[in-house]
């Protein structure tokens, strides 16, 4: 499955790409550090600089997401088909989907283009995920 996925995005099929799919497919909004952990169960010797540019060549192609809160390191996610959102943890950095939250992408018709072409948009929600609430 994930090779016809690389293959069907114009890539060339490699161990290390095959696991990296799998690994993010696994592990949804994962850091690069999470992904390489869960990489090296099946290809121990894999290298971060590899493991690095396989999430960029990923990305480049569509297949990945990627995505940076700010004062968080990025993460990445297979979930590409849609324009969905993301709330983020301001205590521990936990981050979840948000949908849009009605019809198709509201999110796209911003009060305001400035002239511009709009295609996508991203919206952070930021907050405390329930295991903070309960610690604070
Ligand atoms: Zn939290
Ligand atoms: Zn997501």
């Amino acid at each position: 499955m994930e090779s016809q996925t690389l293959r069907d995005a114009g890539l060339r099929v490699t161990a290390q790409r095959t696991a990296v799919l799998e690994a993010v497919g696994r592990l949804p909004h994962a850091t690069a550090d999470a992904v390489l952990a869960e990489v090296r169960t099946s290809l121990p010797t894999v290298s971060v600089q590899a493991v690095y540019d396989v999430l960029h060549a990923l990305a480049g192609a569509g297949l990945l997401r990627r995505i940076e809160p700010a004062g968080h390191p990025a993460r990445y996610e297979r979930r590409v088909a849609d324009n969905h959102h993301h709330v983020v943890c301001r205590g521990c950095g936990a981050i979840d989907d948000v949908d849009c939250a009605v019809g198709p992408s509201p999110c796209l018709t911003p009060s305001s283009t400035s002239g511009f072409t709009v295609e996508t948009a991203e919206v952070t929600y930021w907050g405390l995920c329930p295991a903070c609430q309960g610690a604070a």
